[in-house]
């Protein structure tokens, strides 16, 4: 503490969504971060799956996989995904068709992600613990906002976290878990943690591409070393759901963005 160390941005569950991307990534520019960290779910839902890895492989030094980047890959991550996720895969599958060998970088490079990763920001800086889901299993076990402190998925995670800090993604609620509490919302533009000495904290950095937390704007984080603030960001909506329509994906996928469920 007491000297100004490197700001990392943190996106995550990005779901093919290029406008909420795009203001989202004019947002974090404002910021001068020195690090952008993608926290998977770069594909799903959405209608433009290759500009959002093109722009994400573009401008993040750090990409994780999420389930719906594995599921593109092998169907056996697609397990337990309901119908509207599924055609949503099926979809994203046939649009970086992989017969075109112009998409073939794209698969060998969603192809080479993992979903949980160690960074250390700075030299000197606290290395921290990045996954998808959790840090028991990093693809996909879901740590809702509803769990308590004694929730056994909750505890696990804190006795399997490799770092004091851990951040992750996957449920699209920001908000946090110190040890021993309950989930925290992060409510609304710049709400912030400062991080307490000592203290075990597992920090959701929320969704840029289908948020559900009730509030349809972007949420992504940055942590500059002592304290987390989260960001709102309004986007186009209405054009981002008009295209997933155009593109014959499921309606529900539309009308959700326009509301954050
Ligand atoms: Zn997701």
């Amino acid at each position: 503490m007491g000297w100004i160390l490197a700001l990392i941005a943190l996106i995550s569950d990005l779901h093919s969504n290029l406008e909420a991307l795009d203001a989202v990534l004019r947002d974090v520019e404002a910021q001068k971060p020195d690090t952008i960290v993608c926290l998977g779910d770069i594909v799903g839902y959405g209608a433009s799956p290759r500009d959002v890895i093109l722009r994400t492989r573009e401008v993040c030094q750090v990409v994780l996989q999420g389930n719906h980047d594995a599921a593109l890959l092998d169907d056996r991550d697609a397990a337990g995904f309901n119908e509207r996720a599924l055609r949503a895969i099926e979809w994203t599958r046939a649009a970086l068709d992989a017969e075109r060998e112009e998409n073939w970088p794209l698969w060998d490079w969603l192809g080479g992600l993992v979903p949980s990763m160690d960074a250390t920001p700075d030299a000197g800086a606290e290395t921290v613990h990045l996954v998808h889901a959790s840090p028991r299993h990093p693809l996909a076990e879901y740590l809702m906002p509803n769990f308590g402190p004694e929730n056994e998925r909750v505890a696990g995670s804190f006795a399997a976290a490799r770092h004091r800090l851990t951040y992750y993604g996957h449920t699209h609620h920001p908000g946090w878990f110190a040890e021993g509490d309950a989930f925290r919302r992060a409510v609304d533009n710049d709400a912030s943690l400062k991080i307490e000495p000592g203290r075990r904290y597992m920090i959701n950095v929320g969704s840029v591409g289908q948020p559900r937390d009730g509030d349809p704007r972007s949420s992504y984080a940055l942590f500059d070393g002592e304290t987390v603030r989260w960001r709102r960001v309004a986007y186009d909506h209405q054009a981002a759901g008009r295209r997933i329509l155009e593109a014959g994906l499921p309606a529900s996928l539309a009308e959700r963005l326009l509301v954050g469920r």
